[in-house]
This record gives structure tokens, sequence and C-alpha cells, in this order.
């Protein structure tokens, strides 16, 4: 079951505590409860299929095209909202089997329709949006799609159907002793398929990899025709089609299988809390740590707005307070630190040398080691924090993320201008915002900067809308003027679209059109989405 305007399971909740709602009153402004559409009035607005002839695969059902007419955007989540969702597809084909899949691209070329794949429904950067006019939309769940198809534990390799969620696929793996080991924190409802064309970055993947590594091949039916990916170790045939496939986000084909590659199920896998003085020692640590061998799965290195607002919205006034007692005792500044965790994983005698390797760094750099408590804790509920979007926008908030990657010496001067560029952007209308930031993927290079920010929703969605657009422009500019990429995880979709063009440059955008053509000549696929390609038949950018 999935909440119809929301994320996740509808009989999960996350608690704000009192004490929290009030500190963020004093941070985004005392908000009004949110008024929700119920279903069977957004229901009633889904129009007539344009499309009248039945298929075996296709449902043409109000609710299945409501379901799969959004993701998990601000603007989708404005639209669900306050029920101003606008366009549905015309239809939504559930196809089981590979044939199938290609029996319903012959049914949407015979009538002329724009296709859009979809996975899980996760993506939060509009990649599923239904375009308002022009032909009708097929969206092609990917739902029955997601089985295992083959275990090759001789090459350590699986393959399977790209529709598989992350609980589905690593239920799959475990009995065998093996995982993918992918988690992004969309785990639940997110699938293979999703992960590849969005070129997605797990919890963990500092060990396991992003997806990108993971990725060993499969099969893609295009509008072009079929591709065959072989699962290489590696090759240098020329350019890998396999990092075309990586990031195309639905606008080349439909990727019907994926091989990923695997690993033995580790024999330790821990994550421990650590507390810096202030952000500079915090990242030298990280640098330090990036750099070395020690066997890490992850960091998360929060900065001090951020180790803040964790604390606060955790709740348990107890064990914070006594976690504070420790902390001053131990010479940290409130007002600075910085919490941080860090997994460290592997064979026994690896691990062991790891840590005392990895505990040396942190103590030259002033942390305080408090042990394993808050990593259990975290990887206990990593996967509830997103339902904390669902009781703040109940209570008259709205909550979105946005994220980059840029090299070390970039990092801390990024980070600043893109909270400067949110808390700022609503100054002019008297609204605050709260915004805070963690670095949630570290590289030999540099890192990823992740960053949360909390703002009042308005009285009409049009107004809301308005607000989310400028912090978001505000962002993006700060992003791109400061040199990161737009995006380091969670793809383009519609909602970066605009600013792709700054990190590819003129001659990379005709490649890539290029590329896009070559698979979609009619511009069929997903169009709108990723870069803008020229639909040869009409003349007009899409
Ligand atoms: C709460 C939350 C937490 C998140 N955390 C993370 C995170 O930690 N790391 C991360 O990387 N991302 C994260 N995301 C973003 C999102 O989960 C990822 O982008 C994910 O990879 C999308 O997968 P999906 O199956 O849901 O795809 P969808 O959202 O259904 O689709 C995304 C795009 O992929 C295309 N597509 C999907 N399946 C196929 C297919 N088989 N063939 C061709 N095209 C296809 C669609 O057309 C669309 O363009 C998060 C999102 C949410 C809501």
């Amino acid at each position: 079951m999935k909440r119809y305007n929301g994320w996740g399971d509808p009989a999960i909740d996350a608690k704000l505590p009192d004490s929290a709602l009030k500190i963020l009153e004093n941070l985004a402004g005392p908000a009004k409860p949110a008024q929700n559409t119920p279903l069977e009035a957004i229901l009633k607005k889904v129009p007539a299929s344009r499309v009248t002839e039945s298929h075996p695969c296709i449902s043409f059902d109000a609710a299945t095209r409501f379901e799969h007419a959004h993701g998990q955007s601000m603007p989708d989540w404005i639209a669900m909202r306050f029920g101003t969702l606008s366009a549905f597809p015309d239809g939504v084909a559930l196809p089981a089997t590979d044939s199938e899949a290609e029996d319903v691209f012959e049914f949407a070329d015979r009538h002329q329709m724009t296709v859009i794949p979809y996975g899980g429904g996760t993506s939060v950067v509009g990649h599923l949006d239904i375009p308002e006019s022009g032909a009708p939309v097929l969206s092609l769940s990917m739902e029955k799609m997601n089985k295992m198809i083959r275990l090759d534990p001789q090459n350590m390799l699986a393959e399977f159907g790209a529709g598989i969620t992350g609980p589905e696929l690593e239920k799959a793996l475990h009995p065998h002793g093996f995982t993918l080991g992918h988690y992004p924190q969309s785990f639940d409802y997110s699938t293979l398929g999703g992960w590849v064309v969005t070129r997605s970055a797990g919890q963990q993947s500092l060990y396991y990899g992003r997806i990108e590594h993971l990725f060993a091949g499969g099969s893609m039916i295009m509008p072009a025709g079929k591709v065959s990916l072989p699962p290489f170790p590696a090759s240098a045939a020329g350019p890998d089609l396999r990092h075309a496939v990586l990031g195309s986000e639905g606008r080349m084909g439909l990727l019907t299988r994926a091989a990923v590659r695997i690993s033995g199920i580790p024999e330790n896998d821990r994550i421990y809390g650590i507390f810096f003085p202030d952000w500079e020692a915090a990242l030298s640590a990280v640098f330090r740590l990036a750099n070395s061998d020690v066997p890490l799965s992850m960091i998360r290195l929060s900065n001090p707005s951020e180790t803040y607002t964790n604390l606060f919205l955790a709740g348990h006034e107890r064990q914070i307070n006594l976690l504070k007692h420790y902390l001053r005792l131990r010479g940290l500044s409130e007002n600075n630190w910085c919490m941080m965790l860090m997994g460290l994983i592997g064979p026994s005698t690896l691990y062991s040398s790891g840590k005392r390797m990895a505990r040396k760094i942190i103590r030259k750099n002033g942390g305080i080691w408090t042990g394993s408590p808050m990593g259990d804790a975290w990887r206990k509920n990593r996967f509830r924090a997103p339902y904390l979007r669902n009781t703040l926008w109940d209570r008259g908030y709205a909550v979105d993320t946005l994220e980059t990657a840029t090299t070390w010496d970039r990092v801390t001067p990024t980070m600043n201008a893109v909270e400067n560029a949110i808390s700022g952007a609503l100054d002019d209308i008297g609204e605050k915002v709260h915004v805070f930031t963690h670095l949630s993927h570290v590289y030999s290079s540099g890192s990823s900067i992740y960053t949360t920010y909390v703002f009042r929703l308005a009285d009409s969605p049009e107004e809301t809308f308005f607000r989310w657009r400028r912090i978001k422009d505000a962002a993006s500019r700060a992003i791109v003027d400061n040199g990161g990429t737009i995006s380091h995880q969670h793809g383009v979709g519609a909602d970066h679209k605009a600013y792709v063009s700054a990190e590819k440059g003129e001659a990379g955008m005709i490649v890539l059109r290029g590329l896009l053509r070559a698979a979609d000549p009619e511009n069929r696929m997903n169009p709108g989405k990723l870069i803008d390609t020229a639909n040869r038949k009409d003349g007009h950018e899409h």
C-alpha cells in the first residue's frame, strides 16, 4: 500500500515532538495545519482516456492513472495535496514479460502515444511529469517485471527484471549469501531500472559503489530497436553503451532487464557516531578518511545547522541531554558541533585495523567517538526519515532537498553559497526558510553536498509553488555559479533541465541530443525531461 498523496505506507506515521515543533516555529515561522484534498475529489478530475482500444496489459482505470501521474517532487506534492494535478496518462501498461513489453510498444506506436517508463515513482525532480498537451500518454509500469532471472555466483552477477524494488531484490539474493548493497533512502519503493537510468547513489556506496559501478549490462527496448548490453567485466571496444543507458531517464527506451555485480554479505558492517568541535576540523578528518585505506561503507557529515536540527527532531530529550553533557565535558562547544556517522565494513582483520586507523584520524582532528548506538538507531530508521515529510506538511511546512557534488577545494564555499541562497530566497516577502546540510557521499577528490530546507506552505497552491520555485532557482544558480554538478544522485528530470547545459557545454549538448534522437527519432520517450531535443516532425523543442 502507498499513500495516495505523500510518502510511503499509510500505516506508518512519523511523530514530530511538540518541543521540535516549537523550535521549527521559531526558525521558519508558525504555520497553519494544511487542508488536504481527498482522493475521491482528485479522481473526479481524471478525464476520459483519449485511447479507446483495449489491451490485456493496459489499465484505463482512474485510480491507476492518477497513481502514475506523479512522482515525489515538490511540484508533485503541491498538486497532490492541493488537488490541482491536471495531467494524467491515458493508460497504464503493466507488462509481465519482455514480449508483453514489446507488444505494449507496438500498441503505443499504433496510437502514436508518448511513453513514460515508470519504476517506483520515487523521482524527486519531475521525471514522471505528464505533458499537458500533445500526443496521448502511456505510462509503462515495471511493477510486474520484478523477478530474479538468473543468479550467476561463478561470475558474481545476478540478472533481474528491471522493475524489482530494493526489498524484493535483497530478498532474492540474501538466502544465497549475496547482496547488491544498494540502499538509496527510497529503497522500499524505488526499482533497479529507476536506479540505473537516474544514476542513483546508495547510502553505503563508498564500499559497494554507485549504481554505475554495480550495473553490468542488460536489455533495452528503444523505438529504434532492441539493444543488448553484455556484462563484460571491462571493455575497450569504443564508448561503452552501458554509460549511455545510465542516466538516460526514460528518454532512450525501456530497460527491461539489468545484470548487476553482487557481493558476499560482509562479515562486519557497523556504523559509528562521532562529534567534531567545528566544521573545519570535521572536514579535515573526512578528507583524510576518504583518502585512507580504512574500509569505509559510508560517511555522513552534518554541518552545525543539521546537527542541531537532527538533535531537536529526534525528541529523546533525556538521552540528548546526557549526550550534550558528555560532549561539553569533553570540551566541545554546542554552537558548532558537527555530527558524523561513519560506516566500517569488511572481514574481521581488515575491519579491526581499519577501525584503529579511523579512530586515530578522528582523534587527531579533535573528534569525539560515541560508539555505535547512534549508528544503530540511524540504521534502524534509515528508510523512515522521509515519513517526516508527511507529518510536517500536515503541520503546514514543506520540506525539500537538493544536492550537488564538487571537488574538496569547493565543498565549503559551495555549501555556504547554496545555504545563503536558500535562506535569503524569500526575504523580500518576509518568509523565513530553515536550511541545513550534510555531506552524504565522499570520494577521494571531493564530496556530494546534500541540503534540506523547510518553509511555510502558503494558502494557495500557486503561492506555495512560487515560494518553492524561488528557492529552487536561487539554489540551482548558486550550484552552477560555484562549478558544482546540478545533481549528484537525483538526476535531471524536468526540474534541473535548465541547468544541464552549464556543465555539458554547447558541443556536449549536441552529442547528447544526437544520442537521444538516434534512440528515439520521433521523440516519443518521456519528452521534456533531461534535455530538450527538437522533434523532427513539428520542429519544436521538447
Ligand atoms: C524519500 C526519497 C529518498 C530518496 N533517496 C535517494 C537516495 O538515497 N539516492 C538516490 O540516488 N536517489 C534517491 N531518491 C530519488 C529516487 O528514489 C531515485 O531517483 C530512484 O533511482 C528512482 O527510481 P524509481 O524506480 O522510483 O524510478 P521512477 O521515479 O519511477 O522513474 C525515474 C525515471 O526513471 C525512468 N525509468 C524508471 N524505470 C525505468 C526503466 N525500467 N527503463 C527506463 N526508464 C525507467 C522514468 O521514466 C523516470 O524518468 C530518493 C527519493 C525519495 C522520494
